[in-house]
């Protein structure tokens, strides 16, 4: 199906045309025309496979053409909110906005904390009507009278469920309870616990459900394990980072403490890494992942926070030095390489104590992963795929490993809270 088939203005298939875009993706197909007609939709949201201009296209061509200038108050108001969940997914929206809306009478700004509100209430001055944000900062301008949501006619929830995951129920409750009770909703997000139906039913009326068949066991991403002793993960992460050589190599792990060690441990092997997690102040977050897109930085070492829907061209291989701590973050993960339509790779290495979370990995995936051995690290004998038995002593490892990494988090975080009470747009960086 052509994109003129999607109710799309000559313009905006100008635009695509320019940004070598042949034909609609499957959730474009059938996200757009919905969203054209003013419908509400509660989307399955697939990584990597163009949700974002599912959502931004119809935006851009709905809304209406802000007929005089505002003054006064009135330039605070603005016509539609893009919700996500992390600042870098805010960023990269925000630059998809501008990408798809050359010759539209519509300006976006990124909303995100870790920096001061000065220049985005400037932006939202200059006329920006489309604010991309994350919840801390948009209630911050709210509070401070420079956004205002009374007359928003369109409103998006992006990867709603890992912002009520994130914890961000409240804000997200305050949020919808200031926008008018006539706009158009729509919400997108990757599973559907009952909290996400719950937020569905308060954002949405009569939505209309988009699924859309296939999942991220995407063909195009190679998926391996490799078994390996814990304390020789390291050793083997060095061995995979010298032998692959690839463009990019984005490696996972769980905590912002493992980031920073895995980059000493690399450095002293002269492989130059960077770390991006929630510590790092906004700035080195922002320089850490441009230059790993354009390819100045080879390596990056990541929490989740980059888990999601951040959209990197050409990244071939994905290292999970550690499974992640919740399952469904695989998925997000391994989906940052094989974006449109590219090859890549992910390879996740897992001990002892993460075979009985590789078969329930396995069990959501519904595909048993291909387990691959490396030279020089032989398969560890004691480690064989849990039977029975010690599956409920693995169970319990793990739950009491989980209790422990929380309770470190939590420890960590209230101590960086008292420092920085302030600072409450941090909120984002508490899990990552
Ligand atoms: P997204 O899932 O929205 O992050 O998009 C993933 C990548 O696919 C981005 O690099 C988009 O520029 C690209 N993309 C989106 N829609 C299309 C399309 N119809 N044809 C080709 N590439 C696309």
């Amino acid at each position: 199906m052509p994109f003129s088939n999607l109710m799309l203005s000559k313009k905006m298939q100008t635009n695509l045309k320019a940004l070598g875009y042949s034909k609609p993706t499957p959730i474009q197909e059938k996200s757009i025309p919905l969203l054209r007609k003013g419908k509400d939709i509660l989307a399955s949201s697939q990584t990597g496979t163009g949700k974002s201009a599912s959502f931004i296209l119809p935006i851009l061509e709905n809304l209406p053409i802000r007929e005089e200038k505002r003054v006064g108050d009135d330039r605070y108001k603005i016509d539609a909110l893009i919700l996500a969940p992390t600042r870098e997914l805010v960023v990269q929206i925000n630059n998809s906005i501008k990408r798809y809306s050359k010759g539209f009478p519509h300006k976006s700004v990124a909303v995100y904390g870790g920096v001061k509100l000065g220049g985005q209430v400037k932006e939202i001055r200059a006329g920006a009507n489309i604010v991309v944000a994350t919840t801390g900062q948009l209630l911050k301008h709210i509070k401070n009278r420079t956004i205002n949501l009374s007359i928003v006619k369109i409103v998006i929830i992006d990867e709603a469920d890992k912002l009520l995951e994130m914890g961000f129920i409240d804000d997200i409750r305050v949020i919808i309870k200031l926008l008018p009770k006539k706009r158009q909703s729509a919400m997108f997000s990757a599973t559907f616990p009952s909290s996400v139906i719950k937020l569905a039913k308060s954002l949405l009326n009569n939505p209309i459900r988009v699924e859309i068949e296939g999942d991220i066991s995407a063909k195009e991403i190679k998926q391996l394990v490799c078994f390996i002793g814990e304390e020789q993960k390291t050793a083997l992460l060095i061995h995979l980072l010298k032998e692959k050589q690839a463009k990019g190599i984005l490696v996972f792990v769980n905590s912002k403490r493992g980031a920073n060690l895995i980059v000493e441990k690399l450095e002293e092997q002269k492989i130059k890494s960077i770390a991006i997690h929630g510590d790092k102040s906004q700035s080195i977050r922002d320089k850490a992942l441009k230059d790993f897109k354009n390819g100045e930085a080879k390596v990056l070492i990541a929490t989740d926070v980059v888990a999601r829907g951040i959209d990197i061209k050409n990244l071939p291989l994905v290292i999970n030095f550690e499974l992640p701590i919740k399952n469904e973050e695989y998925i997000h993960r391994v989906g940052r390489t094989g974006r449109a339509k590219n090859q890549g790779e992910a390879i996740s290495l897992v001990c002892q104590k993460e075979v009985t979370q590789l078969e329930e990995l396995e069990k959501l995936l519904h595909i048993k992963l291909q387990k691959v051995t490396i030279e020089g690290f032989n398969y560890n004998p004691s480690l064989k795929l849990s039977n029975k038995k010690n599956k409920q002593k693995d169970i319990k490892n793990n739950e009491k490993l989980k209790k422990a990494k929380e309770l470190a988090e939590k420890i960590m975080n209230k101590g960086k809270k008292s420092e920085k009470t302030a600072n409450k747009s941090k909120k984002n960086s508490r899990h990552f």
